[in-house]
């Protein structure tokens, strides 16, 4: 009979080693289970995954359960560096790799990716054709503009012309509903705010303001593969349009999520004005702060650019006297070389929150495009 608290303990020096001391798929430090079937340690998280896969992979606690000594030996012969160099061979660079604080669909088929469909082993190159195909279509279910309704529409993203399209109608030979440049293209998860596991946000500009598109598809698979398509259009793009730059430098350019979401009270330009509430979204990368009338808008009611100190932008909690019509409780106010922008929190979390990431912006000194936005978001006002 095997001796359990010797195998325990060897287990537990093993998940110490620095490739074993996070999950192997989303990185999450400390994990406590083990696929002992793929030879990983992996978080609880990540094995739940893995318990619905068992023809690839088997989990067991390395803390509650009994482990043989055969398995104890294999998991010593394997671990995560040995695993990441079989099933993460070829990860083509503008694939979205997820870290623990990502959406359950993006970790799912991640797992999914690797080890059933093994689409990253040394010897597999098709999933990665499909990705950056000259063309990637498919059906979507996509939010009315002006209804909660979602609607089945077929899009298409090209690398030949580096456009988005979709179509109303299945037909096709009909004019697109929208072309969208993938220049000008983001997309992020948003699964609570859309209400749907697999909900996806799309974002792109048009004639200087933002716009959203909310899609979900009913399978995992699909909404990620179309996530990894539009990044590997976007890293196309990119490449064409600055051919000297790094591919490392490219890579966090491809999609990004929001630094801050969230519901805030504001005024109008005159502080007599009554507080209106409103869904504001932090995009830092371009210093926008835009706000909506709810989270699932088509289109921004209005954009706030944040410049940097030394520019004379500055942020700090508190309410300036005299301030009314306001529901709650927790202000910030953001000085502006232009005018005072005094917004109001419910929670004091949420109002510390928003002051800490509108202070990350703030400390960024600005770079010439953003001189540009900044100029051309005066010109709207
Ligand atoms: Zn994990």
């Amino acid at each position: 009979m095997a001796n359990w608290d010797r195998n325990k303990n060897i287990l537990l020096e093993l998940v110490k080693l620095p490739n074993n001391s996070r999950c192997a798929d989303c990185c999450a430090p400390d994990p406590d289970w083990a696929s002992f079937k793929l030879g990983i340690f992996v978080c609880l998280n990540c094995s739940g995954t893995h318990r619905n896969l068992p023809a690839i992979s088997r989990i067991k606690s390395i803390r509650l359960d009994n482990w043989d000594d055969d398995l104890v030996q294999f998991m010593k012969a394997n671990g995560n560096a040995a695993a990441r160099n079989i099933y993460e061979a070829s990860v083509p660079v503008f694939y979205y790799t997820p870290q623990h604080q990502d959406c359950t669909v993006l970790k799912e088929q991640w797992i999914r990716a690797k080890y059933e469909r093994r689409e990253f082993t040394a010897e597999s190159t098709p999933f990665q054709r499909t990705y950056a195909a000259e063309v990637y279509e498919g059906s979507l279910w996509k939010k009315g503009k002006d209804n909660k309704h979602f609607l089945k529409r077929r899009f298409l993203l090209s690398q030949k012309d580096f456009t988005l399209k979709y179509f109303t109608k299945e037909d096709q030979s009909k004019m697109p509903k929208a072309v969208i440049a993938v220049k000008d293209l983001n997309a992020v998860f948003q699964p609570e705010k859309i209400g749907h596991m697999h909900g996806l946000q799309i974002s792109y500009v048009q004639e200087d303001h933002t716009r959203n598109l909310f899609v979900y598809h009913d399978n995992g698979q699909e909404i990620v593969s179309w996530f990894n398509a539009i990044r590997a259009a976007r890293f196309a793009f990119l490449k064409m349009a600055f051919p000297g730059a790094n591919e490392s430098e490219l890579v966090p350019l491809l999609t990004r999520s929001y630094q801050k979401e969230g519901y805030m009270e504001k005024t109008g330009p005159m502080h007599w004005e009554l507080f209106k509430k409103r869904w504001f979204i932090l995009n830092s990368k371009d210093r926008k702060l835009l706000y909506f009338k709810t989270p699932l808008d088509a289109v921004e009611l209005g954009v706030i650019f944040i410049g940097s100190e030394s520019h004379g932008y500055s942020v700090k909690e508190c309410l300036p006297r005299g301030t009314r019509g306001n529901k709650w409780k927790c202000g910030v106010t953001m000085d502006t070389p232009d005018r005072q922008f005094i917004f109001m929190c419910e929670q004091e979390r949420e109002q510390k929150e928003w002051v800490a990431a509108f202070q990350k912006v703030i400390a960024r000194p600005m770079l010439p495009q953003d001189y540009a936005t900044e100029a051309s978001l005066r010109r709207r006002r």
